[in-house]
């Protein structure tokens, strides 16, 4: 069994960005621009804006975070997404989510310039991966796709099975192992028999949010299993989608939780933002 790195992936893939982004400098004279939007106060994301705005930094990219109040309209949020679409210094603009209740998320990202949408979650960006044609891709399922290829892990012709299908993580990911010649299946809620899925994968990508979910004496002997999943139990302590104990003795690689693809997202986002800015002066 080989353990699928998360960490020391996204090191080398937060490197990278950070040399293209110093070329990018050096031909352009300005660093790439990711500005997050970050509305409200809730804890965990003021976590992941301050991570990404740290990232950013440090991969030498011009890293911005606009924060509004819980309380700002609709139409506020709107227009903001609208200067930054505006500004020709601005090459990436996420919206960090969830946002409050009181707000229209999909109307929110609908508004993100294409050429700008460095999370891949407009419905242009979306059809342009269903249409595999170029285009930013959703951070996440990109850093699954990166951490099979570091591990040369087969593909082509091989049955993979996505346990989840949010506009996130599974749809997008599924769609990207099709792009690749995989044999795709999606499970969700509403599937039966998960444990013959999982029994018959050789690739599992477990993104659903329900610790332990997937039985370690499910996997197929050899496969490759992503678990995407976060969960934080009652003693604090994050654990995936996969029972990693039992599924390490049987998978021929895995990714830790935490560890494995946590770290990819971020370094993802690096990385898109940097594509972002070179297509859009090229
Ligand atoms: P989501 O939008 O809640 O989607 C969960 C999916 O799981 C749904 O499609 C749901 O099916 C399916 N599901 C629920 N119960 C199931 C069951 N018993 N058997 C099979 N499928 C079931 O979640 P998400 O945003 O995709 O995130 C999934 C997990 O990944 C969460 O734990 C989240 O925290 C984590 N995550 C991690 C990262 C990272 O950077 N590592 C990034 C994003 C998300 P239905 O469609 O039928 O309801």
């Amino acid at each position: 069994m080989a353990l699928l790195d998360g960490k020391a992936i996204a090191k080398k893939v937060r490197a990278e960005a950070a040399e293209r982004a110093a070329a990018f400098l050096a031909r352009h004279g300005r660093r790439p621009g990711l500005h997050v939007v970050l509305v409200g106060d809730d804890p965990a994301s003021q976590v992941y804006v301050r991570n990404k705005e740290r990232a950013a930094g440090k991969a030498g990219l011009e890293g911005k975070v606009h924060r509004l109040s819980a309380d700002t309209p609709q139409g506020d949020v709107e227009a903001l997404v609208g200067e930054l679409n505006a500004d020709p210094r601005i090459d990436g603009i996420l919206v960090q989510l969830p946002l409050p209740a009181h707000l229209d998320a999909q109307a929110v990202i609908d508004r993100i310039d294409p050429a700008k949408d460095v999370d891949g979650l407009t419905p242009q960006s979306a059809g342009l991966l269903v249409d595999g044609r170029r285009g930013l891709r959703p951070c996440t399922p990109s850093g699954c796709m990166r951490l099979l290829h570091e591990a040369k892990v087969p593909l082509a012709g091989r049955r993979a099975l996505v346990i989840g299908r949010s506009l996130l993580v599974g749809k997008p990911v599924a769609l990207m192992l099709l792009a690749e010649n995989a044999t795709v299946t999606i499970a969700h809620s509403r599937t039966e028999d998960l444990a013959a899925r999982v029994a018959e994968s050789d690739v599992v990508v477990a993104a659903v949010g329900r610790p332990g979910l997937v039985r370690g004496a499910w996997i197929k002997p050899g496969a490759a299993v992503l678990d995407v999943g976060i969960n934080r139990g009652a003693d604090g302590r994050l654990r995936g989608d996969v029972e990693f104990e039992a599924a390490r003795e049987r998978a021929g690689w895995i990714t830790p939780v935490p560890g494995g693809v946590g770290p990819m997202t971020i370094a993802m986002l690096l990385s898109n933002a940097v594509t972002a800015a070179e297509w859009r002066e090229s």
